[in-house]
């Protein structure tokens, strides 16, 4: 996508410190981390989002996450990870260009990830719904309930 900053790094237009790259996926360092180490796992084609990205790539992302995870658990020495992955403004997507944040944690670090506990009391209003077998499952493989 021409504007897309993460395309633009993608096609080196716009530097970056690349830590992985193959066809399909690249790793870089975030530019503002949480934490020394903090990196972008992103497709090289362009999707916006985890509702529109082809199943492949998004396969092919998740196994980079896990390649990074472990480099940063061997090589940084972290002490845990977190694995991010914002959807829409709402949900603190600010980079329009699927990525996965994959965040070294070490003891009494200042990474502060947290959501407040809302009551739902519709529960089985909300199970229908997101069980809903009106829309297409998407896979033959899965428990369809
Ligand atoms: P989002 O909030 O969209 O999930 O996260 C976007 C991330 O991309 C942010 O953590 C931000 O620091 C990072 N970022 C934005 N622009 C650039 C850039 O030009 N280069 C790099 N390396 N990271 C960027
Ligand atoms: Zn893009």
């Amino acid at each position: 996508m021409e504007d897309c900053i993460f395309c633009k790094i993608v096609r080196n237009e716009i530097p970056s410190k690349k830590v992985y790259e193959d066809p399909d996926a690249v790793a870089f360092l975030d530019i503002n981390p949480a934490n020394p180490g903090h990196c972008l796992v992103v497709s090289k084609r362009h999707y916006e989002s985890i509702t529109d990205v082809d199943d492949a790539d998004l396969k092919k992302m998740i196994a980079i996450v896990k390649v990074m995870a472990k480099r940063i658990k061997t090589s940084l020495n972290a002490d845990g990870i977190n694995v991010l992955q914002n959807n829409g403004r709402h949900a603190g997507q600010i980079v329009n260009h699927i990525h996965f944040h994959v965040i070294p944690r070490f003891p009494n670090d200042n990474v502060i990830i947290t959501y407040q506990k809302v009551n739902v009391p519709n529960l089985d209003e909300i199970q229908k719904k997101l069980s809903s077998t009106g829309a297409s499952s998407g896979y033959e493989w899965g428990t369809r309930i």
